[in-house]
């Protein structure tokens, strides 16, 4: 669904980036990350070598990026959110090892967003208000538990394209719809334990991202494009993430903007009424309290 954009624009753009470096492989895998270097010096690629192509990409064509980063990637890599901070892109939370929520008790889970937040505000001296969850796995009190926190917007749902606000006990959370299809991580990332699955032609992921892109400028929608700089900080990559913004540089009235604007953006037409209200929890069959 489409909302009014600012200056009456036909879309909005979003590049994002969660800048996971090593920190999800602690979880997800804590056995391998203790006894073998090999995967975590993969990721290790994107605070190495990706982040710094990404700013400089940025830099050459004059856009905005946002960027979403656990305050584990954050506290052994302040270089990156420095550097990130002061070309003036935003930042936002993505957990503090990039958790699973799932396996997180409402505790748990509430110290984890305090202490990414002191992190990334101790780096930058602001206060991040903007969220997306590990592997964009909310649980069902999570939208709740954020807009207690300061947190307003999140960036995890795949069921609209434009923002809309997700209604908690606590107020309103914008939330700012992506998708698996806009996402680099399931056509390109490839380690020893997926090697069954292929690394993707880049130009049938550039047909995927174009022809969605189509489709968004037609509806008016908000384009949230989901990379992770080791991943598609790969050269070959990188030029199918640069031949993505020329082409859509060829479109009249796109808005490039951040997460961060079009969060104020969505609040200001929230408070005015002029978006979507969703509500959180949807209803459920069975007891939500064992949810
Ligand atoms: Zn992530």
């Amino acid at each position: 669904m489409s909302v009014p954009w600012p200056d009456n624009r036909r879309m909005a753009v979003c590049l994002t980036w969660d800048v996971d470096g090593e920190s999800a492989m602690y979880v997800r895998a804590p056995d391998r990350a203790r006894t073998l270097l090999s995967e975590l010096h993969q990721r290790l690629y994107g605070p190495q070598i990706g982040i710094w192509r990404v700013l400089k990409l940025l830099q050459k064509y004059d856009l905005p990026g946002t960027f979403y980063v656990p305050g584990y990637t954050a506290e052994i890599h302040p270089e990156l959110v420095h550097a990130i901070a002061s070309a003036g892109h935003p930042l936002g939370l993505h957990g503090y090892l990039h958790e699973a929520l799932e396996t997180l008790d409402e505790g748990a889970e509430l110290d984890t967003l305090r202490k990414s937040k002191a992190i990334l505000n101790q780096l930058t001296g602001y206060e991040p208000r903007l969220y997306r969850a590990p592997s964009w796995e909310l649980k069902r009190r999570t939208p709740e538990l954020l807009v207690r926190e300061g947190v307003l917007s999140d960036s995890s749902l795949m069921d609209d394209e434009a923002p809309y606000a997700l209604e908690t006990p606590a107020g309103p959370l914008i939330e700012i719809p992506i998708h698996w299809c806009l996402d680099d991580a399931e056509y390109w990332m490839h380690s020893r334990v997926n090697r069954d699955k292929s690394i993707e032609d880049p130009e049938s992921v550039f047909r995927i991202w174009s022809g969605e892109f189509e489709g968004y400028y037609e509806e008016g929608g908000c384009y949230v494009l989901t990379l992770h700089p080791f991943v598609s900080g790969r050269p070959f990559m990188m030029a199918t993430v640069e031949r993505l913004i020329r082409f859509i540089q060829g479109f009249p009235g796109v808005w490039w903007t951040t997460m961060d604007e079009v969060t104020s953006h969505a609040a200001r037409l929230c408070a005015e009424g002029r978006i979507p209200v969703r509500h959180s929890p949807p209803p459920t069959p069975y007891d939500s309290a064992q949810a």
